[in-house]
């Protein structure tokens, strides 16, 4: 048992505590021994700020080890973690302090003025990508001992404000208990144990970097290669020196662009994950081409974590996330909350210890989103097959209604994928005078010159699906917008095709 998240980690630390645990690209290297260290003056630099355990403490930084240090010294003194996104402008940043009422606010020293201005009452720290600032320097002379505060399972931990391609961000609160649960779950499923070195790209702002990846670093007793920003040319020179790699589509298509990818450039690797966002059978089966490797692709969200994966020992599915983890309850299942047969597609809904505690000051919205027996409806929607794989087929909010039929992008995007000359595509939904929405889809075409034109894709399509199904317009875009985890904004697809039908 723990009574801290930070001592649930620390227990399993490795004996050797001057192991590196994190090795960065620029050459800095921590140990276990130093990890523990650092965190502990920064606990003990909160505490002398007056900051009482519950209080939130705001976080914009960039990726570096300082970073995780913050956050674990925050976990210590029982402080709850809030991270933002370095690129939030103004009026993004103005929100998330009103709504959250940070007791503190450590950022960029060149965000300073700005963050004092927005935070009057608030105390304003200062770190950089290097670990230096007015948080490091407070810091030098305490000590370097702090024993964690005690908190229950069920408090809160750290608020996630949830990624913007949805309406107005929400703060998800997640307790201990959900935190602790799925870093275990994960690192059994997964098999992160000592020898292994985390190649690591990914913000430490999202749930994907700092949860699921650092998480199963520490509890793995492993090492952690930083690179702070994903960049192919780093990650190319260190895959050769590392086990794992977790990743997001938009990076294995990034990588897959290099001609130098190769297995042997892979040959000590075990495992690379993928989520965040669809993964292609295409970039699936291309990245097994030339690596060697099958993408180990998993499911989950801010709000409940990872709750499905592929296997790691057995088969990984292309197309689909994988089978429930251990101690999750998932169905796929109807508005009553029945589940519906195998292979129908309906709304993914899940139970377990590492579903959220509720969001932040909206109560409401908590309950709206739970079923009366305590199910989290994702909002995702998703098929079983007769084994238990979990296949998305797409966000019920991105459903597009036309003509009173229901159509489900994912279905309409993979037959589009598969035409030669097509690199990817979105299909969304537009207001149209007749059909209430129509279906447009937005096409990438390859550089070769080799996709078909508009109304070829839209014949193509009409022999393979339904035709209220067949996007009424097929637009050719250069790239698809998407959101800082490579989620394609749908959203802003349909705002701005939105006059597309209207009539004049
Ligand atoms: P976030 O809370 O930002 O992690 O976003 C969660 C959402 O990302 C989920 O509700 C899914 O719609 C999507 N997502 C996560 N993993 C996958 C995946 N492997 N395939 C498709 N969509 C995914």
């Amino acid at each position: 048992m723990y009574s801290n998240l930070y001592t649930f980690f620390a227990n399993r630390f490795p004996t050797n505590t001057a192991k590196a645990v994190i090795e960065t690209s620029d050459g800095q290297s921590y140990t276990y021994a130093e990890l523990d260290q650092y965190s502990a003056r920064l606990a003990g630099r909160f505490r002398r700020l007056g900051l009482e355990p519950g209080d939130r403490v705001a976080v914009s930084v960039e990726n570096s080890p300082h970073a995780l240090f913050v956050y674990l010294g925050c976990l210590r003194a029982g402080l709850v973690y809030l991270p933002l996104n370095t690129a939030y402008q103004r009026r993004e940043l103005e929100y998330f302090i009103a709504d959250a009422e940070p007791r503190a606010i450590i950022c960029r020293p060149q965000a300073a003025a700005t963050v004092r201005e927005l935070a009057p009452a608030a105390l304003v720290e200062t770190l950089d990508e290097r670990g230096e600032g007015s948080l490091t320097e407070a810091c030098q002379r305490l000590p370097a001992e702090f024993t964690p505060v005690d908190r229950a399972p069920d408090d809160t931990a750290t608020i996630l404000y949830t990624s913007g391609t949805t309406g107005r961000p929400k703060g998800v609160m997640l307790s201990s208990r959900n935190l602790a649960a799925n870093a275990l779950a994960l690192t059994q499923a997964w098999g992160m144990n000592e020898a292994d070195v985390l190649l690591h790209t990914l913000p430490l702002f999202h749930a994907h970097g700092l949860f699921i990846a650092t998480h199963c670093m520490l509890l793995g007793a492993a090492t952690m290669r930083m690179v702070p920003r994903f960049e192919v040319a780093a990650v190319l020179e260190l895959l050769p020196r590392s086990t794992v790699f977790m990743g997001v589509p938009t990076l294995y298509r990034r990588l897959l662009g290099a001609p130098e990818l190769s297995r042997a450039l892979c040959r000590n690797m075990r495992l690379f994950t993928c989520g965040s966002a669809p993964l292609t059978v295409e970039t699936f089966n291309q990245f097994e081409h030339r690596t060697g490797h099958f993408i180990l692709e998993r499911y989950g969200m801010t709000e409940t974590l990872i709750t499905t994966s592929n296997p790691l020992d057995g088969p990984r599915v292309a197309g689909s996330v994988g089978l429930a983890l251990p101690g999750v309850s998932l169905r796929v299942a109807g508005e009553d909350g029945r589940p519906v047969p195998t292979g129908v597609p309906a709304e993914v809904q899940v139970k377990g210890e590492s579903v959220f505690r509720g969001y932040w000051k909206q109560p409401e919205k908590t309950e709206q989103d739970f079923t009366d027996d305590g199910f989290f409806k994702t909002g995702d929607i998703g098929r079983l097959d007769a084994h238990g794989y979990l296949f998305l087929v797409g966000r019920a909010k991105d459903l597009i209604i036309s003509g009173g039929y229901n159509v489900y992008p994912k279905e309409i995007e993979l037959v589009i994928n598969s035409i030669e000359g097509v690199v990817e595509s979105a299909v969304f939904g537009v207001p149209h005078p007749d059909f209430g929405e129509a279906v447009v889809a937005a096409v990438v075409p390859d550089d070769a010159g080799r996709c078909p034109k508009a109304f070829e894709i839209i014949e193509r399509l009409r022999t393979q699906v339904a035709n209220y199904k067949v996007p009424k317009r097929v637009l050719f875009v250069d790239a698809l917008p998407r959101n800082v985890m490579g989620k394609v904004q749908k959203d802003f697809l349909s705002q701005h095709y939105s006059q597309l039908f209207s009539e004049r």
